[in-house]
């Protein structure tokens, strides 16, 4: 089981919080980030994290890449709605290849917690990518 974890620079604080509250579950599996959202949830929590490029120098395509491999299992990508990004078309295509994929996608804090829920509890394994 693969995760990615990326957060735009104003959710960093909320990726590191739920990296904190949900660490125990997380580091049951293979770890995969953006580069600065990886260097920040390594500093905090000691999690072991494969780090990509940062977003806007071409991390965000590198984890494209994974998905359109089938290689990530689930995306945790917490978005800044409120601030322009110039590379908002690597973020489209990322949330793009989660749609064709099938890939269980959260795009805010809320979303990302009921899937650390669902992970903790082991609801998460019940569902079937069709
Ligand atoms: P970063 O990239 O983790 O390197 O900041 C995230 C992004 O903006 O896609």
């Amino acid at each position: 089981m693969k995760i990615a974890l990326i957060a735009h620079d104003k959710k960093k604080n909320e990726i590191i919080e739920l990296a904190k509250k949900y660490r125990d579950v997380l580091a049951n599996y293979e770890l995969y980030a953006t580069g600065t959202t990886g260097t920040l949830i390594m500093g905090e929590t000691g999690l072991a994290i494969h780090r990509m490029k940062s977003g806007p120098l071409g991390g965000d395509q590198q984890i494209g890449a994974m998905l359109a491999n089938g290689e990530l299992d689930l995306i945790i990508f917490l978005r800044d709605p409120l601030t322009a990004q110039p590379h908002e078309p690597d973020v489209s295509a990322l949330l793009r290849l989660c749609d064709v994929q099938k890939i269980p996608l959260a795009t805010n804090e809320s979303s990302a917690t009921v899937m650390l829920e669902a992970l903790q509890t082991g609801e998460f394994f019940n569902y079937k990518k069709k």
